[in-house]
């Protein structure tokens, strides 16, 4: 079955109300919402042709790269770190945390090293021995990506650059993605973002 995997990224307190808030960060949480109710999950031995994935900074307070260029955010056991109150993450949805290291920056859900992967059931995350995205979506024959969530000049765009150059169809779906402020000559600002992940080719979608 070839499959579409709905990436979700960091809508999490920490980016929404936080230490690093996203300017209109919390307006993303009903969109992904529709877009998960939308897929009927039966169950871990028979998965819809969607499956949804949700991404979350998990970082360890000693992550001096990370430290260095931004505030203390989304350590692991924080409040912060938690999803946001009003984000529905139904039982089998993988949740993959990243970052969380003490070196890597953990931009990308396709981070090679520091993640780790989960499955919600009974509102519990149960670990599972996949070790990194790309391995989980392989088995579970993803063949397309569609990233949501914040911020789409750091964690969005890194995410879909290496879906699409892991070979994935792969979507960014700009209704349900803020971006943090830069000016637009800036190369970390939210057009330069747009412009690498098209060049990437990565659909961009309106
Ligand atoms: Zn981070």
């Amino acid at each position: 079955m070839a499959r579409i995997a709905n990436l979700n990224v960091d809508v999490l307190i920490d980016f929404i109300s936080g230490t690093l808030p996203v300017p209109g960060g919390e307006e993303v949480v009903d969109l992904i919402n529709a877009e998960t109710e939308k897929t009927q999950t039966a169950g871990l031995t028979n998965l819809t042709s969607t499956i949804n994935v949700f991404m979350a900074d998990c970082h360890d307070e000693e992550n001096e790269e990370h430290f260095s260029t931004w505030v203390i955010h989304c350590l692991r056991g924080t409040e912060g770190q938690k999803f946001h109150p009003m984000l529905k993450i139904p039982d089998y949805s993988f949740v993959v945390y990243k970052g969380t290291g003490k070196k890597n920056n953990g931009y990308s859900g396709f981070d090679t090293e520091d993640v780790e992967i989960y499955i919600t059931e009974g509102g519990h995350l149960l670990r599972l021995q996949f070790k990194t995205l790309h391995e989980l979506l392989t088995h579970l024959e993803v063949e397309t990506n569609i990233i949501r969530g914040l911020a789409t000049n750091f964690c969005d765009k890194a995410t879909a650059i290496d879906s699409a150059k892991l070979g994935y169809r792969t979507c960014i779906d700009l209704r349900a993605c803020r971006g943090i402020p830069f000016p637009d000559d800036d190369p970390r600002s939210e057009k330069n973002a747009i412009e690498e992940m098209e060049k990437a080719g990565v659909i961009i979608m309106h």
